[in-house]
């Protein structure tokens, strides 16, 4: 991680960089804290914190001086004057940083010049430490997949499967659901975000699964679409075309393609087979201790080419109004070759009875 942000420094002819988003603030100094900032200069690194979090920021960021703050973070940095000198040059999270904390910034530190910067790309690359935690949440979310299907049957509400996933993968070790779990049956399947709702679970109906857990900071991230008891023509057309494109997304994820043409391989599938207009999101995106990471796998996305170890997601999905919908998901790290799937769900159309 150190290595990376000198060379975001040089390359970017920056005397410092303040890093203020969460994920990029944990990724480059280890601590987990909620609220804190990263100032790092060519020669030192502060991480400003207030005092609920300076003995946590001692234990997890030894690289770090620790510098205790009353109020804002960036203005009791310019009280360490040391941390100042020479500094012309300073990068901004231009993602992040609201309007009023650049007018705090730029009052504080008058005369230096502020460059707008993203440091989210330098976590696209996954280490092998971070693909095994996102291996442990993606375990913990299959498991707890495999358990909550005996609880589904006609008559419980959405939200209670959703609980009883949720718990379950508490249990198992997750330090809380990577995003708000979606349960959506019946009709509301067609809802590519449909959270768990009220609903009560009807024989025939799609129950879509999207959800995940959280490992060390890392995030897990699966769809499954299930028939409570037996799938009608339509749903087995529907589900057989959905996992015909996932399978072709997933063969073509390698390190060196384009992240758009990963996109159109599986989208294509799905125009072709008169969908198209149905399948309105981007086949897949890129999972850390964020949810939604860059890269992602979307029609815009062209020119940025996936890399080894990084891992993304592929996710396509047929949603008819009305009706219902599919969306089958999983993560992947990408390699040279064929991609190693981390998921271990089986895709085969499940009829629950
Ligand atoms: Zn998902
Ligand atoms: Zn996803």
């Amino acid at each position: 991680m150190h290595a990376k942000i000198s060379e975001f420094l040089q390359s970017h002819e920056l005397d410092a960089v303040v890093v203020s988003k969460q994920e990029n603030r944990q990724y480059l100094s280890g601590f987990t804290g909620s609220a804190g900032i990263l100032f790092i200069t060519r020669q030192n690194r502060y991480l400003v914190t207030d005092f609920r979090y300076i003995e946590q920021a001692q234990n997890q960021a030894p690289a770090f001086e620790i510098v205790r703050c009353a109020g804002i973070p960036i203005k009791t940095l310019t009280e360490v004057k040391a941390s100042l000198s020479g500094i012309k040059r300073v990068g901004f999270e231009t993602d992040h940083v609201t309007w009023e904390s650049y007018q705090t910034l730029a009052a504080a530190l008058p005369g230096v010049e502020l460059v707008a910067i993203k440091l989210d790309t330098l976590r696209a690359v996954k280490t092998a430490v971070e693909i095994d935690r996102i291996e442990r949440a993606v375990e913990i979310a299959d498991r707890a997949f495999g358990e909550v299907i005996k609880s589904v049957r006609p008559g419980v509400r959405e939200t209670d499967i959703a609980a009883e996933l949720e718990y379950i993968m508490r249990q198992l070790g997750s330090e809380r659901p990577a995003f708000d779990t979606i349960v959506a049956s019946g009709e509301r399947s067609a809802l590519p975000h449909g959270r768990a709702s009220a609903k009560i679970i009807a024989p025939g109906d799609f129950i879509t699964f999207d959800f995940g857990a959280v490992f060390e900071g890392y995030h897990s991230d699966m769809t499954r679409t299930v028939v409570l008891g037996k799938a009608s023509a339509k749903q087995r057309e529907i589900y057989e075309l959905v996992l015909r494109a996932q399978l072709a997304g997933l063969d073509a994820v390698q390190s060196g393609k384009d992240c758009r043409d990963v996109d159109a391989v599986a989208r294509k599938i799905i125009e072709d087979a008169g969908y198209g207009e149905y399948f309105g999101h981007g086949l897949g995106h890129s999972v850390g201790l964020a949810i939604h990471e860059e890269p992602r796998l979307s029609p815009t996305n062209v020119g940025v080419l996936l890399a080894e170890n990084m891992v993304v997601t592929v996710e396509p999905g047929v949603y008819l109004p009305g009706w219902g919908g599919v969306r089958i998901e999983d993560i992947v790290v990408v390699t040279a070759g064929k991609p190693r799937i981390l998921t271990a769900t089986s895709k085969n159309l499940l009829e629950l009875y």
